[in-house]
Formats: structure tokens, sequence, C-alpha cells
């Protein structure tokens, strides 16, 4: 695939960019990131968040298993869970804030939100607008289809494809053809993933381009439209929590508890309970 090596050179600068931030962490006024769990004490009533005492989650709640609301409404998932651990850790409130996805990102680049965490992948562009944690997961883009369609890997180019908005499957997908994408004539930009799989099932597009665990997810929920995962997927992608750029003190204490929650287990029981080998 044509398209694999500018992808590949582009997870090795954002590898080489998280590689720099992490070693940016180490300065003498700020938490190392393997710090001692903080007991949500005197560090954490010198944190500034947006509102006092409270640490606001930006996030688009369709995004299973990472992010989805529950049958009365609630925000749960991966993300939501662990998001709730790292300000139990800082001895903050959690509160989730839903919106679009691209809603999510600028709200922490404005300020009105203190991390955002929707399964974010941390891409150049997005390093360039705000600063990222550790990586805490990773996914692959992959294609969605229904069973009996001719699609493939290599005529999806001359296909519509659904994709939501905002994300690296749109941005992949309505690159210019010399890029290794199919142009912006090809790609239909939906308000979250799962309007883009009913887009699918009615038959307005041909195939849905998201990354691999929702897809899972959406194949799952729509059995009964008979949708399938083409073999094949673009190149391995980091996901972070995203925060304003320059607020070194939170991403310090975020990337610290987000550490801490990795290595004493867990954020690796969060991950089990939503994600089961079936
Ligand atoms: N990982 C993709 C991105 O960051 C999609 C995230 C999402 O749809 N919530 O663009």
């Amino acid at each position: 695939m044509k398209k694999f090596t500018k992808i590949m050179a582009l997870a090795l600068a954002v590898c080489l960019c998280m590689g720099l931030l992490a070693g940016c962490t180490g300065g003498k006024d700020t938490v190392e990131p393997t710090a001692p769990a903080s007991n949500g004490g005197d560090d954490a009533a010198a944190l500034k968040t947006v509102e006092t005492g409270k640490l606001h989650m930006s996030t688009n709640a369709a995004f299973p298993p990472y992010e989805m609301l529950d049958d009365s409404g609630s925000p749960i998932g991966i993300d939501v869970e662990v998001a709730a651990a790292i300000a139990k850790k800082l001895g903050l409130e959690l509160v989730v804030d839903d919106m679009g996805f691209d809603a999510a990102l600028l709200a922490v680049q404005n300020g009105q939100s203190d991390i955002a965490m929707a399964g974010i992948t941390v891409s150049e562009d997005r390093l360039a607008k705000m600063d990222f944690t550790d990586s805490y997961a990773t996914g692959v883009q992959v294609v969605i289809v229904k069973e009996d369609s001719d699609v493939t890997m290599d005529n999806l180019g001359e296909k519509m494809i659904g994709t939501q908005l905002g994300t690296t499957g749109y941005i992949y997908a309505s690159d210019t053809p010399e890029n290794g994408g199919y142009g912006e004539d090809h790609v239909i930009g939906y308000e979250t993933g799962a309007v883009a799989v009913q887009a699918l099932i009615n038959g307005q597009v041909d195939a849905v381009i998201i990354d691999n665990l929702p897809a899972q997810e959406y194949v799952k929920a729509n059995a009964a439209a008979g949708l399938t995962i083409l073999e094949g997927a673009w190149v391995e992608e980091n996901y972070a929590i995203g925060l304003r750029k320059g607020n070194t003190e939170l991403l310090n204490a975020v990337n610290g508890a987000l550490n801490e929650l990795k290595a004493d287990g867990t954020f690796q029981n969060i991950v089990d309970k939503y994600i089961t080998a079936d």
C-alpha cells in the first residue's frame, strides 16, 4: 500500500516527538512521570484546572469501547474510567463533557477543558497544537464494508467512504491520491462514527474507515446488517491524552498519574473490563 511509507514516516515523527515530550518531563520544577503516587494532598491543591477541584475531560462519547453512553445516557468506557482514576489520584472530581470529536480537541486548546480523551491519535499536526501524555493504547484504521459488497482495499478509490469528521481516518482517506488518499470527493465526514456506520447500512457510502476497536464494536452491534471488516489496515497509531500546549504542570501531573495506574495494574483492569477476548 503506497500510503504505508508516508504513514510510517509520520509514525516515526510522532514517536520522536513523544520521545522528546517524555524527555521534557524531567525538568527541575516538574513531577517525574514515575513519581510516587500522589495522595491528592498538597500537590493537588496547587493544580490549576478550568474549574477549581474538578478535572474537565472533553470527549466524543461515540467511540466504543473507549467512550460511549450507557442506557441512562452517562458516559462510560476505558477513557472515562482511566480519566476518573487519574482525577482521583490528583484529588480532583472528574467532569465529562461530551461533544463532537473536533470540538473535544479544540476545547483543551481553548482552555475550556483540562484534558481531551477520545481515543486521540498523536499526530504531527496535533502535536503542533496541543501537548500529549505518554501513549496508553494503540489503534489502526480499518475498513468496514457490507458482507456482500465488492469493495476491496484496492478499489476503495472508486468508492464512497464514510468517516468521522476530523479523525485520522478522515484525514488519510481525504488526502490526495498522490499522497495515498482517495481525494475529498470520495469521502464524507460524519459527526460520529455511529452515523458513518448508519450511512453504510443505508447504502449512502460503500465503506467506513475507522479505528479497529470501534469497528469491531459497530460490526457486533449491527449484526443484522451483515457488516464485516476487510483484511488489511493502515499503520499503528498511538492514543494519548491531549492537553493545552504549555500547561506543563498539569501535563506532568496527569502523565504521572497515568503511569502510576499503568504500573499498579489499575489501567489493565479497566481495559480488561471493556476488552474481552471472544
Ligand atoms: N484515533 C482517531 C483519531 O484520533 C479517531 C478518534 C475518534 O474517532 N474518537 O483521529
